[in-house]
């Protein structure tokens, strides 16, 4: 069900978002992205005037434990957050920090209409992360909906994200407005896109994106290939690739890929050159190379100048754009080039008509760094969870809304 169709007037609606949001050592939030994503829905709630209830995970509170076995309970509260959440929504907002049912019930019987009150972080909970149903049934019972806003862990089947709506009927849960603008422009990419489809995708390894790779072949007319994960690509052809990554565990598996390709008429663009380094740092000495000719001792860590002008050709052709990690190591100036000059391009054919979706991870670091993630259509807010939904997955967090 989606937002608009729910039955939300002066009910109390439990919402879950994801407001794992990074902060710095003085516990201030250095990017509240993620939070102001989630306003819409918020304000959604509070215009049909809902005691709301949002509740999210922040970081792994149970990886990192103190020496003595306890909670680190100063840097994951999600206290942290109430100020913020306050000013954002400018809705009065309470914070309880426990999850003991007969304490979360008696500080949301003291909300009143249109204020919120924030639970603690959901994964202080030990059953959070195995789908406790204990937590979610407790969870449940402080309200007549649940709203699932969380797109970034909808991939995971958690006590918060998909086993408390087991509790509600079909007819008293949805998704919030951001789940239903990811699925839907997920969607977009996935159904029916209008041609020439270009999906860029980069990254470390190609080992992760296998998947995503083989579903793209089913609707792309193009792939460009950039990252570290191209010379797995470049070995598997037959190329010397020096000390770059390589993940020789999977050179038949990118043949394989290569000929599937040929067969669905979808034509893989790899690198023709690379900027190589002699050590894995900015202060390194570089040459351009051809990708398949790097010599020993020397790594591809940035796609080179041939290889950017082919893509952006590619690039400015495409009506549809899927992108899914760097082109290069763009966290050091040296071999950011390839990566900003992608994101350039994917800005420029999106102002002249195409369709562009950000689809989450290092892609959208670098999209947000070079200040044109309000030049592309859609920057996903999933890292995993939209990867996993373009190769395919069903996702249990959506599942959870749907049955
Ligand atoms: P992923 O999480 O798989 O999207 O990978 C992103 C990471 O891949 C970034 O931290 C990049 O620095 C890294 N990366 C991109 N290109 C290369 C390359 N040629 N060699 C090594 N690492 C790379």
């Amino acid at each position: 069900m989606y937002l608009k169709e729910l039955k939300l007037d002066k009910r109390t609606v439990l919402l879950r978002v994801d407001f794992n949001v990074p902060l710095n050592e003085n516990y201030e939030i250095t990017d509240d992205t993620r939070m102001r994503r989630a306003i819409p829905t918020i304000k959604h709630l509070q215009d049909k005037s809902c005691k709301i209830i949002i509740m999210s995970h922040l970081g792994r509170p149970q990886k990192k434990l103190n020496d003595d076995g306890t909670l680190n309970v100063e840097k994951f509260t999600l206290k942290h957050l109430v100020d913020h959440l306050r000013s954002l929504t400018g809705m009065n907002t309470a914070f309880c920090d426990s999850h003991d049912v007969d304490k979360m019930t008696s500080a949301s019987k003291n909300l009143n209409f249109g204020e919120i009150l924030l639970l603690e972080n959901t994964r202080f909970h030990k059953g959070e992360t195995k789908g406790d149903e204990s937590f979610a049934k407790d969870l449940s019972s402080l309200a007549d909906v649940f709203v699932n806003d969380a797109f970034g862990t909808a991939h995971r089947a958690h006590s918060s994200t998909t086993v408390v709506a087991r509790y509600f009927d079909k007819t008293q849960k949805s998704f919030g407005l951001l789940m239903e603008a990811e699925i839907e422009n997920a969607n977009r990419v996935l159904n029916g896109a209008e041609s020439p489809v270009t999906a860029i995708i980069g990254g470390a390894k190609v080992s992760d994106k296998i998947q995503l790779i083989e579903k793209l072949l089913d609707i792309s007319d193009n792939i460009i290939i950039g990252g570290g994960m191209a010379y797995t690509f470049k070995k598997a052809l037959g190329g010397q690739v020096g000390n770059s990554l390589c993940e020789d565990d999977y050179l038949d598996l990118a043949k394989r890929l290569i000929e599937k390709a040929a067969i669905a008429n979808t034509k893989i663009w790899l690198p023709e050159d690379s900027v190589a380094a002699d050590a894995f740092s900015n202060e390194a000495n570089i040459k351009i190379k051809p990708s398949d000719d790097i010599d020993s001792g020397w790594m591809g860590l940035d796609i080179g100048p041939k290889a950017i002008e082919a893509y952006k050709k590619v690039i400015s052709s495409s009506k549809t754009i899927l992108w899914n990690g760097p082109m290069g190591v763009f966290e050091m100036s040296n071999y950011s080039n390839g990566t900003f000059t992608v994101a350039r391009e994917v800005a420029d054919a999106t102002q002249l008509g195409a369709f562009s979706l950000i689809g989450g991870g290092d892609s959208v670091a670098a999209i947000n760094k070079a200040n044109l993630s309000d030049k592309v259509s859609y920057v996903s807010t999933g890292g995993g969870a939209m990867l996993e939904y373009l190769e395919g997955k069903i996702l249990p967090g959506i599942q959870a809304i749907l049955s």
